[in-house]
């Protein structure tokens, strides 16, 4: 790569959420392997964001590659409209075992945001096919679903913004976020603003559309489990549906295969991406129940409306697969308790630190809050300069990092996260 190519990256690609006159830097990776990438100037960087939620195996990965190769050699794509494939049936097969039983109707998507998009539409044709005119969504403040519309419209308000789209996005309704931590006492108090929303609207309510247990992108929060349990009895005696999107959370990173498993509950509708392939493509899933999907395919529609052209590609589906497979043999269990238990000890003691607000672990995610927000790009030069991965924004420095981690590498990663928070110089005066 030469100078020339960053400057071209720089002048003409967008990059996630950065600016075209003031971009931030952008390190080269060549490639990347187990809990590593690799960049250009030959530096290796042990991976503690596991490429946003997704790549829990690492990179590379023997199985991963070797089932997508075996695809690539059959075919890449089909299109899905009348036609079906052996990677699809397989994926979608295991999809419905390992999910709570009443999940038993899968639509593949091609990304987290589309399959928020599918879930949301599913609820109102739902509501639709019923006779009755439901069009709003209740959720969390410090939510995120994607950057599409629909998603959009569910995400926190002030995170993403909903002023600048303000009369074009739907107007969904938005409960306090909860307070009460993961391993806080429960406080019945908590869950009062949600219940009063809830019980106002709720003949105007078509789903709640929740992220269970871990709030990511919107502030890696995570709250008690009591919360979902009081949810789900709700939205029951009222017939309303309950989407939950574990587009984070879902396949171990909580310590639970899904994080609903925390409070013993199912959804209507379970979202599901990011880590669905391992991290090696993109593919997403909008699991639904029997009865919802009946009552929407009796509808006026006669069908669901949706139908992506790359619906159920099966090179990510051979992908999923493979993934799947690997979790099936359940050392990702060990693995994420090990996690866990390292991150505790090595996080834990920062909580009294001038610059730290709170410290909050959860299975294999390590989440400092921080007082005074990061200077991104200066801190994210720390990082690479000590040989770690890790991709701070607003008062957050987190870790996530492929299950499959050494303890060593864990430590390089925890160590410079607590030397970054000895350095007021990477952080912004308030
Ligand atoms: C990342 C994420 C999404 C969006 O997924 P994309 O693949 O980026 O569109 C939706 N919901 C949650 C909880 C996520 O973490």
């Amino acid at each position: 790569m030469t100078p020339s190519d960053l400057d071209f990256d720089a002048r003409h690609i967008w990059h996630p959420y950065t600016s075209m006159t003031q971009p931030l830097p952008v390190y080269p990776v060549a490639s990347a392997s187990g809990c590593e990438l690799q960049l250009e100037n030959g530096a290796t960087l042990v991976d503690g964001m596991s490429s946003w939620w997704a790549a829990i195996h690492g990179y590379n990965h023997p199985q991963l590659n070797a089932a997508m190769k075996q695809q690539i050699d059959r075919m890449s794509h089909v299109m899905f409209g009348g036609i079906t494939h052996q990677p699809a049936i397989d994926l979608c097969r295991r999809l419905v075992a390992m999910t709570p039983a009443p999940l038993e109707c899968v639509f593949l998507a091609d990304s987290g945001s589309v399959a928020v998009e599918v879930a949301m539409k599913m609820a109102l044709q739902y509501w639709h096919a019923r006779g009755e005119t439901r069009q709003r969504f209740l959720t969390l403040r410090h939510g995120y679903h994607g950057d599409t519309f629909g998603a959009m419209s569910v995400c926190c308000p002030d995170n993403s913004m909903h002023s600048l789209w303000k009369g074009y996005l739907a107007e969904n309704l938005f409960a306090p976020a909860p307070q009460v931590g993961f391993n806080d006492d429960w406080d019945e108090r908590d869950i009062v603003p949600f219940a009063r929303l809830f019980a106002a609207h709720r003949h105007d309510i078509a789903a709640v559309i929740l992220e269970p247990i871990v709030q990511g992108a919107g502030g890696m929060r995570i709250y008690h489990p009591e919360w979902l349990r009081r949810i789900r009895r709700m939205c029951d005696r009222e017939g309303i549906l309950l989407i939950a999107d574990e587009i984070a959370t879902g396949f171990g990173r909580t310590g639970k295969l899904f994080a609903c498993e925390h409070a013993g509950i199912s959804a209507d509708i379970l979202c599901l991406g990011k880590a669905l392939t391992g991290g090696a493509m993109t593919l997403s899933a909008a699991l639904t129940t029997r009865q919802v999907a009946e009552t929407i395919s009796d509808g006026a529609a006669g069908c669901f409306m949706h139908g992506p052209t790359f619906m159920g590609n099966p090179l990510a589906c051979a992908a999923a697969n493979a993934s799947l497979s690997l979790l099936e043999s359940g050392a990702w269990q060990s693995q994420v308790q090990g996690i866990e238990n390292q991150l505790e000890q090595a996080l834990r003691p920062l909580t009294g630190m001038a610059e730290v607000a709170d410290v909050r672990v959860l299975g294999a995610i390590g989440v400092v809050e921080t007082r005074r927000r990061v200077n991104m790009a200066a801190l994210q030069q720390f990082f690479v300069e000590r040989g770690v991965w890790i991709r701070p924004f607003g008062r957050l420095i987190y870790l996530m990092p492929p299950y499959l981690i050494t303890s060593s590498q864990l430590e390089k990663l925890t160590d410079a996260l607590a030397a970054a928070l000895q350095r007021p110089e990477l952080f912004l005066d308030a």
